[in-house]
């Protein structure tokens, strides 16, 4: 039976060691978050982004702004907080509603303060192993990894998705710590041999019960980064969580697996980019 990798846990040490580490500081970080629109889900993670920062003893700044916002009062407000010397920071939350260029948004905001790890800037240095910022969900994922003495080096890897925030900088990182890595996406014909063949499995595709226990080898570290809806309307993610867990040797719950870590490194990111702006070590 595998053991439970408990994200809740590690992500509120994460967050304790931030805040120790902000309260050093001359000036606190700062996070501004921009949300347009009124999505619900968008609504519901700037609510828990804004209590983050307050458990990390952050200044955070919030901008609700209406659906009918232009791309130019959009792209002024990025460039408005790019100046900021109190804001560390910036995060625009997507999606974007529809007819705003998200690519030109993430392009605008100061890649020392794009603590999602979004610009391609951040993502040049990630590929060539030089990253400033960690992006979050792998990033969180890592520091599953390491706590739980789980180490990637001459392991073989699958990852499930190749999506540029989560996919493609997740088979970064394990290819870092010196993984094999494998990544499938919707077009891959033989996802499930491919799966089974993993020592550690990522899933991050976004379908209900795509992961069942034939594609789990035994012994396997699963790590499930989807957050997805059942027909009750519960969270659950892309594994099947009971017959995967009879299988596994470490396995992350949804919720309170990848998700918790995402939103800590969140936190871990914008206090890097504090100390960059204080030139701090
Ligand atoms: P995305 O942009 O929709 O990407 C999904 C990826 O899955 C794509 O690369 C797609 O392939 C691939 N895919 C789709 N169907 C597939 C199939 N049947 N077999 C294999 N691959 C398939 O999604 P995302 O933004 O990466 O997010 C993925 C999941 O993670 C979602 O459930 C999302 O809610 C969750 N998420 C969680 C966190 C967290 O903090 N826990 C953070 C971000 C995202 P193609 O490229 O060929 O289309």
């Amino acid at each position: 039976m595998a053991t439970r990798i408990d994200g809740t846990a590690l992500a509120a040490k994460v967050k304790q060691t931030v805040r120790a580490e902000a309260e050093a500081l001359a000036r606190r970080p700062g996070l501004a978050v921009i949300l347009v629109g009124d999505d619900p889900a968008s609504r519901v993670y700037v609510t828990s982004k804004r209590r983050d920062c307050e458990e990390c003893g952050f200044y955070s700044e919030e901008y609700a702004l209406p659906e009918e916002t232009t791309q130019g009062e959009l792209l002024a407000l990025v460039r408005e907080l790019n100046g900021r010397e109190d804001i560390d920071g910036i995060l625009v939350q997507l999606p974007l509603p529809w007819g705003l260029d998200e690519k030109e948004v993430l392009l605008a905001i100061d890649p020392a303060k794009d603590v999602d790890c979004f610009h391609p800037f951040n993502v040049g240095k990630l590929t060539i192993g030089e990253p400033v910022f960690q992006p979050c969900t792998p990033g969180g994922v890592m520091e599953m990894l390491r706590k739980y003495g789980i180490d990637p080096a001459g392991k073989r890897c699958v990852v499930l998705g190749r999506s540029n925030i989560v996919g493609k900088p997740m088979a970064m990182l394990l290819l870092h710590a010196d993984g094999t890595v494998v990544m499938c996406h919707s077009k891959t014909p033989d996802l499930k041999e491919l799966a089974a063949s993993a020592d550690i499995l990522v899933s991050a595709v976004g379908k209900t019960g795509l992961v069942t226990a034939d594609m789990v080898k035994e012994g396997a570290v699963v790590i499930d980064v989807a957050m997805n809806r059942n027909d009750a309307g519960k969270l659950c993610g892309d594994v099947c969580f009971e017959e995967a867990s009879e299988k596994a040797s470490y396995i992350t719950p949804v919720p309170g697996g990848v998700g918790p870590m995402t939103r800590a490194m969140l936190m871990k990111n914008t206090l890097t980019a504090a100390k960059l702006h204080q030139d701090v070590n």
